[in-house]
């Protein structure tokens, strides 16, 4: 079956200081829950720290805590000021990545074009990708948002073989949920998310679709995660602003244990 996981995304928080408390804390807080293996914790700080999350988390946890990157270049390598390429992250021993936030969508003018090639080039290299769609609230508005949605997935993982698509995690963030405050209902969150799974049920077929994790991401904390949480077809949480301290990122997971 599916993976139950709370993934968290740093974005471009913590000085290295904070990054490492952060880790140490998230390790420490973990300590009393016990290892299943159908649960995931995966921690995805600014680029810079990916070495330092992952010394800092022992062998023993490396079972339950997986690091990702945030973002990667769609190709190998090259002439990209700034970019870095998903072999670099597979050097580093990174097993995830983010792909197509709507922060990089909205402010880095990624389309869904661009995203199918980041998400190729990611998975070619061995990273399972977090893949993030979501309507804006005008969008919602006008009852449009389980069309974008299913424009979002269609064109970036569509073409994928079942073998790559189940590397892939999905993450449907609103993006009116995001950072402000404002959580999508349980309900909300569980019609879509019913949505893509009958989406991938259609282009792949029905046993992929029922292994295939989908998260809600959009001021997501240890308050209303467990109504959400509880709902068939949400599988977890891409967690921001709550993912930057310890015991609220602690709490989601075990909230997840719970209730999932
Ligand atoms: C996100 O940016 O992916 C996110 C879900 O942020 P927040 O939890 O802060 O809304």
């Amino acid at each position: 079956m599916r993976a139950k996981i709370v993934a968290g995304n740093w974005k471009m928080n913590k000085r290295l200081e904070e990054a490492e408390a952060l880790v140490f804390g998230i390790c420490q807080s973990l300590k009393d829950a016990t290892i299943d293996d159908a649960y995931q914790l995966i921690i995805c700080p600014p680029a810079l720290y990916l070495n330092t999350v992952q010394d800092v988390i022992s062998e023993e946890d490396r079972s339950q805590i997986f690091v990702g990157a945030q973002n990667c270049h769609e190709k190998d390598a090259g002439a990209f000021t700034g970019e870095i390429a998903a072999p670099m992250l597979t050097d580093l021993g990174i097993s995830h990545v983010i792909i197509g936030h709507s922060e990089r969508r909205s402010y880095y003018g990624e389309t869904d074009e661009l995203l199918k090639a980041k998400v190729e080039n990611a998975l070619r290299n061995d990273l399972s990708v977090i893949f993030c769609c979501g309507e804006q609230l005008s969008v919602r508005e006008e009852n449009g948002h389980f069309d974008l949605v299913e424009k979002q997935v269609r064109t970036a993982l569509f073409h994928l073989s079942p073998e790559q698509l189940s590397n892939v995690i999905i993450a449907y963030e609103p993006v009116w949920a995001i950072g402000t405050g404002v959580v999508a209902s349980p309900e909300q969150a569980e019609e879509m998310h019913a949505h893509i799974r009958q989406l991938l049920t259609t282009q792949f077929d029905a046993t992929l679709a029922a292994n295939t994790t989908i998260l809600y991401g959009g001021s997501c904390k240890p308050a209303n995660a467990e109504a959400i949480f509880s709902k068939p077809n949400v599988d977890g949480g891409l967690i921001g602003g709550a993912s930057l301290k310890a015991d609220a990122f602690v709490e989601l997971y075990k909230i997840l244990r719970e209730v999932a």
